[in-house]
């Protein structure tokens, strides 16, 4: 885990007026002494103090040596992908953010850049997709909403043996639990609107890279395509970070109980958290990363779009609600909401399961969280009960 004392300090305090809080520069542009002769900052796009210090932050995060912040996690993608040119290809993670797949198959696939999805928690299928025009590879680990995990080393490697660059979105886990740059990534991804803001309240998106020459490339982007987070999403970004360590401890704590109990749970099929030993990859889990994360997947034994409705319905705590990584509890039902517009089959040979419920373990008690599930529980085997009498009512 990041040294919490190193995390909060690496906020600097204002060295023009002794501000302890970072100061939020609500400008378009910067007056100059004479043409091109200015305090470092001239148009807004280009630069901004209060940017310019949350990229400082997540670079210093990260162990990169270049931050830089964008309007949302999809544009920070959007900026990495526009490294690339025609002819180009990329091997991605076949379970891969469904933003993520919708960019690059429906935007960049028309522009001559092709993709290749694979399941790169063996790292052998990346080696395989690898082709000579291969200039990225893209993994999530852990994936939404199945939670695989891929070897961020082994595939760092076959990157650097073929001269193409690795990113990793580093959303789930956050830079709190696992550093990608120092596993041999060139670059990390994040969806800052989750772990990093913490509390449900922006959009926005970080991208860092290990060498300066590539960071420069993708600013230079920032600035000639222009999707810049505001000055105010980076001060609450910042403020979202100050309490990174402790949210992430809080969230792996309660959401190890949280697998634990489903684990255990009768009308439970399967539950997917990359800290059960259970887990397919738990040991490059507990390899690469200090803690386990905040999101847990399961499926139910009554494997039925109905049984899930049931029981993301009758919560109290698990607010229904897409996106992750806040304060308060949330959970989703991915075969009606996020993975909706992917064909049954498919959705399906993916792993997302029609009973699949993603949950995003807030900082409540656990105990109430359990309570809360357990409740939930009790209220699909009433709809089950209903829906059998009303059969029976039928052939009575
Ligand atoms: C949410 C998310 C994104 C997209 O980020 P936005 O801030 O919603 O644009 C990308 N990757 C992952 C893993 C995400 O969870």
């Amino acid at each position: 885990m990041i040294n919490a004392t190193q995390l909060i300090h690496s906020i600097p305090t204002d060295p023009l007026t002794g501000s302890l809080s970072v100061p939020i520069y609500q400008t378009s542009t910067f007056v100059q002494d004479a043409p091109g002769v200015n305090k470092g900052y001239d148009y807004a796009r280009s630069g901004n103090p209060t940017r310019a210090t949350l990229e400082d932050i997540i670079s210093t995060l990260e162990e990169g040596t270049t931050g830089i912040a964008f309007g949302s996690g999809l544009a920070a993608i959007d900026a990495v992908l526009k490294l690339l040119k025609s002819g180009d290809e990329i091997v991605a993670v076949d379970d891969i953010y469904g933003g993520a797949f919708r960019l690059f198959t429906h935007v960049y696939e028309k522009f001559g850049i092709k993709v290749h999805y694979t399941d790169t928690t063996d790292a052998a299928n990346v080696f395989n997709a690898i082709t000579p025009n291969t200039k990225l590879i893209w993994i999530e680990t852990p994936t939404n909403p199945t939670l695989k995990i891929s070897d961020i080393k082994a595939i760092a490697a076959i990157a650097k043996a073929h001269a193409c660059w690795l990113c990793v979105d580093n959303t789930f886990a956050s830079p709190a639990l696992q550093q990608p740059l120092l596993l041999g990534a060139d670059i990390v991804v994040h969806s800052a609107t989750k772990y990093l803001g913490g509390h449900s309240d922006l959009i926005a998106g970080l991208v860092v890279t290990k060498e300066e020459a590539l960071g420069a490339k993708i600013k230079f982007i920032q600035n000639a395509s222009g999707a810049i987070l505001s000055p105010f999403d980076c001060f609450l970004v910042i403020r979202g970070i100050e309490t990174l360590q402790l949210r992430i401890k809080q969230h792996c704590i309660n959401a190890q109980i949280v697998a634990k109990f489903l684990q255990d749970h009768p009308q439970v099929k399967n539950v997917f958290y990359p800290g059960l030993a259970t887990h397919h990859n738990h040991h490059i889990a507990k390899k690469q990363a200090t803690g386990f994360g905040g999101i847990v997947s399961f499926t139910l034994k009554d494997d039925t779009q109905e049984a899930a409705t049931a029981f993301v319905t009758n919560t109290r705590y698990f607010k229904l609600a897409e996106s992750l990584g806040g304060v308060k509890s949330l959970l989703c039902h991915p075969a009606q909401m996020t993975h909706k517009s992917i064909p049954s089959e498919k959705r399906k040979a993916a792993g997302v399961a029609d009973s699949l419920i993603r949950l995003s373990v807030g900082l409540e008690e656990a105990d109430d969280l359990l309570k809360d599930i357990k409740q939930a529980f009790e209220k699909i085997q009433q709809v089950c009960k209903e829906k059998f009498s009303h059969v029976e009512s039928i052939t009575n």
